[in-house]
Parts: structure tokens; sequence; C-alpha cells
């Protein structure tokens, strides 16, 4: 049950139940108020900012939301940015999408996902992704392939799918078995069928000026949906990235700066990380550190995607654990003028976004618009 609750990296990279310990030289504030008191971190609902909708791609009209299921801070002026509600959305034009193809050029995507192992909760995340394929209509193939295969066989399975049309997408379930170099698994995907977005071409691409990468890794896309969907101005804003992982802080960077912010990354290396991020008009926090941003961190009016995944004890909870972010919610939503909750910020837009990049993939393809 916990290996569900924890959304994976993209749809590829495992999150493993660490201790939220934060590093020796982090800032010793006061506690946050959400480790002193987990049950104070988020409240019932009253309506909070509406989702502005907007098309995606060639996305039917947006499915008119309500805001009615935000989750509020007790006590914070921050609109919430609501994951669930915007990824119920995403889900629900994407389901569109795909009956519009089907009906018009008899064609339904399909994604397969390579599972090297069986790992618990690499399943789990697979079949996740396979229930969330079948609520739109997507295909779903699933191949199990046993720990000690070799790297040939799974890139011979590659091989197969990048060239079988009813797959328009292939995704490696990360993490792989220890004998077999990630790199070279992953580049053997074809890059029109990458939905991950991890190709070395896409990424590069992505860098560059006037270039389109193939698709976006979800995460990161996730991240910025939420900021379109939420009317976020991104134009000419400082933003700052906290964390520079190929998988979300970086391409998270280089998307910001194609939608012309001014963008600054943060890391493990960075001096004044707050000074740093103070400045910020929006900030994404991608770390893997329970509460490191905290209130002195943000400019007042910000808006904060937390895209953080972390355990810490909770006695209170049945599970003796709960989720935070990389952002001391209680504190920032005081502060800033909007932020995602975790859970139910960036989590459910991951594979929403997976799902979408699978629809463009089979569009793309056959040149459906
Ligand atoms: P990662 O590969 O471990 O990268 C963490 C990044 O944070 C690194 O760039 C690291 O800097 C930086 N960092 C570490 N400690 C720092 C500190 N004290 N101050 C500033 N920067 C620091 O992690 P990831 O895969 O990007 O994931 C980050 C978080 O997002 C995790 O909590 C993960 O669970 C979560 N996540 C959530 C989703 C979702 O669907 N919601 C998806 C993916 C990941 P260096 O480069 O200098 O080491």
């Amino acid at each position: 049950m916990a290996s569900s609750i924890l959304s994976d990296c993209s749809s590829a990279c495992l999150l493993p139940l660490r201790r939220a310990l934060l590093p020796p030289w982090a800032p010793r504030l006061r506690p946050c108020p959400a480790l002193a008191h987990p049950r104070r971190l988020l409240v019932a609902a009253r309506p909070q900012l509406l989702p502005r909708p907007r098309r995606m791609d060639s996305a039917p009209a947006a499915i008119a939301s309500s805001a009615d299921s935000a989750t509020v801070s007790a006590d914070a002026p921050a609109k919430v940015i609501d994951g669930k509600l915007v990824a119920k959305q995403v889900r629900e034009e994407i389901a569109v999408e795909v009956t519009r193809m089907k009906d018009a050029i008899g064609i339904v995507p399909g994604l397969v996902v390579i599972l090297v192992g069986s790992r618990k909760d690499s399943q789990t995340y697979v079949r996740n992704k396979k229930k969330a394929c079948e609520a739109v209509g997507i295909k779903s193939y699933e191949v199990n392939l046993p720990e000690d295969s070799s790297e040939e066989e799974v890139i011979k399975h590659i091989a197969s799918f990048n060239s079988d049309p009813s797959v328009h997408g292939i995704l490696v379930q990360l993490p792989l078995p220890r004998h077999m170099n990630d790199e070279t698994i992953l580049n053997a995907v074809s890059i029109e069928k990458d939905v991950d977005g991890f190709h070395p071409l896409n990424i590069g691409r992505l860098a560059m000026q006037g270039r389109d990468p193939f698709f976006v890794p979800c995460t990161p896309k996730g991240c910025m949906e939420l900021l379109h969907r939420y009317g976020v101005e991104i134009k000419g804003k400082r933003a700052v990235v906290i964390g520079r992982s190929n998988i979300v802080g970086m391409p998270a960077a280089l998307l910001l700066q194609k939608a012309n912010a001014t963008v600054s990354i943060v890391h493990s290396q960075t001096k004044n990380p707050e000074k740093i991020t103070r400045q910020a008009d929006i900030v994404i926090a991608a770390v893997g550190v329970a509460n490191l941003v905290r209130e002195n961190w943000i400019k007042p009016g910000a808006t904060i995607i937390d895209v953080g995944i972390n355990p810490v004890d909770d006695p209170e909870s049945p599970r003796c654990y709960r989720l935070v972010g990389d952002v001391c919610y209680e504190e920032a939503s005081k502060v800033a003028g909007a932020i995602t909750p975790v859970p139910g910020g960036v989590g459910p837009m991951t594979i929403a976004m997976l799902l979408s990049n699978t629809l463009e993939a089979a569009k793309r393809i056959h040149k459906f618009k």
C-alpha cells in the first residue's frame, strides 16, 4: 500500500522510502510546524483558485472544473494549486481525444511498459500506469522479464516495439537490475516513442534554441501544466529550480527558460540558497529533503511548485509515517501567492503527463491533428 502512495519519477524512477533527515548544515530555525503538528497540515476545502482551462495541444475544449475539492491550509492566504483536480481534467481531455482518434482513423494509442525483475514497488507503479491507460482508453502492454535477463534481451524487446505500429510509447521501468546500464537500455528506445522523455536527444532538443523535443519528461511537464492551467505568468519572471536531476530539476529549469523566465538553479553546493530562492517569483523544488524550504526562503506572493515526496515519522498515522514535500507547507503557505500541496500537487500530474505523451506520440506517428 505504501508504494502506491509514493509517486515514481516520471514514471521511471524509484522513490525509496528514505529517512527524512535534514542535512547538518540545513537551516536550524524553528521546527517546521507541519512536523511539530502533523494533523494541522491540511484541512478540508473551500473553493480557491479555479484552474484556468487550457487546451492541451489539439485536445478538445477543457472540461468544466470545480475547485470544491481543493485543499487549503487553515490560516493560509496562498491559493492551493490542486494537482489532483488538474490531473483529472487532463485525463478526461485525453479520454475524449483517444475516442476522437479511434473514431476518425481507427487507431488506438498504445503504451508498452517493460519491467525487469520483480520489485514490489515497481510492480505497483506499472500496475498504476496500466490502470490509468485503461481508464482513458489507451492500450497498455506489459512485458515482464526476469531479474537475470541480459541487456541484449531487453534491447531485443525494445527493438521489436520500436518497429511495432500498435505501440506508440515505450517505457522502461527504473530502476533496472544492477548488472544493467540504464543509459544503454534507455538509448535503445526510439526517440519518437520515448514517452518518458529521457533520451539524450530529447533532452538535447529541449536545451537548444529553436528546437523542440519529441517529448518532455513527465514530472517537469506536469509542473509546467500546473503553472499554465492556473494562469501563472512565466515570461519575464524570475524562477528558481532547487535540484538539478536529469529527470526533474534540469528539465524543469530548461522548460522555464523556454517559457522566457530568468532561471537560477540551486543545488547541494549552492551558497546562500535561501537568498537566491527568495528572489524568485516561481520556485520549483525537486530536492528530496523534507521541509528544506522555509518561510524565509520565499518571496511574498511567489508561486511554489513542490515536487518533493518525503516520508517523515508520524506516530499518529496508521502507517507511522506520512509524506511531506521539500517545502514546509505550513510556513510557505503564509507567504506564497500559490502553492502545491504534498500529496495532491505534482504527484498526480506525472502519470497524467505520461498519458498525454502517449497520445501525442500516436498523433504524431499517424499525423492526426
Ligand atoms: P535526485 O536525483 O536525488 O536530485 C536531487 C537534487 O537536489 C540534486 O540535484 C541535488 O543537488 C539537490 N539537492 C540535494 N540536497 C540539496 C540541498 N540541501 N539544497 C539544495 N539542493 C539539494 O532527486 P529527484 O529524482 O530529482 O527527486 C527530487 C524529489 O522529487 C524527491 O523527493 C522525489 O521523491 C520527488 N519526485 C517526485 C515526483 C512526482 O511525481 N511528484 C517525481 C520525481 C521525483 P546535487 O546535484 O548537487 O547533488
